[in-house]
């Protein structure tokens, strides 16, 4: 199994790596906003208790992220891998994570953090506002998106470069030449 980890502020372009990637290498794309976004277009018990969370920007608690990773991981056994987009967010998810893939008898390969500075990355959600209005993408949730990934999310980029499993990537430039700067790292 090769498992990655895909890092990054909101707007770095995650997403769109994390599904090129899935193709080249044949992975399982498993994006937790994606998943939550589902739950809450379908009202689920689940997605109502993350609704009003997401629109402030603040994380969903570890425990409802902890029961959707065992429900994918349960619901795709037999994936070559898998490639985590937004997830760990938190210490603790890297922790349940760890423990998961232990089971498994498995580890996590290799991570990414597509690097891309705050200016930017607010431009581009701005940007992505006006075509596909997600209700987070608003000036004040934005702000507190990029505080919570950088108090509660990057100090796990130290927890995955003590394990020499960390590649930071410019997140700055065309799809295509990002893309080929991640690939090189793990080729
Ligand atoms: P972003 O563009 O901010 O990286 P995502 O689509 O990954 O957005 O996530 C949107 C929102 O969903 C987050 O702001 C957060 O509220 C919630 N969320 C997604 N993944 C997680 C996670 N692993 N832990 C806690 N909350 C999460």
């Amino acid at each position: 199994m090769f498992n990655l980890i895909l890092f990054g502020p909101p707007g770095s372009g995650k997403g769109t790596q994390s599904i090129k990637l899935a193709e080249k290498y044949m992975l399982k794309h498993v994006s937790t906003g994606d998943i939550l976004r589902s739950e809450v277009k379908n009202q689920t018990v689940l997605g109502i208790k993350a609704q009003a969370i997401m629109n402030t920007g603040e994380l969903v608690p570890d425990e409802l992220l902890i029961e959707i990773l065992h429900a994918v991981m349960e619901n795709n056994k037999n994936a070559k891998g898998f490639i985590f987009d937004g997830f760990p967010r938190t210490i603790v998810q890297a922790k349940a994570l760890d423990q998961l893939l232990v089971k498994m008898q498995v580890s996590i390969n290799n991570v990414i953090s597509l690097e891309v500075e705050d200016d930017e990355v607010v431009n581009r959600l701005l940007k992505r506002a006006e075509i596909e209005g997600r209700k987070d993408d608003n000036t004040e949730t934005i702000n507190n998106r990029l505080t919570v990934y950088k108090s509660q999310t990057c100090p796990l980029l130290e927890y995955y470069d003590k394990q020499k499993k960390l590649y930071r990537i410019d997140g700055i430039g065309t799809i295509d030449s990002i893309f080929k700067s991640i690939c090189s790292k793990l080729d």
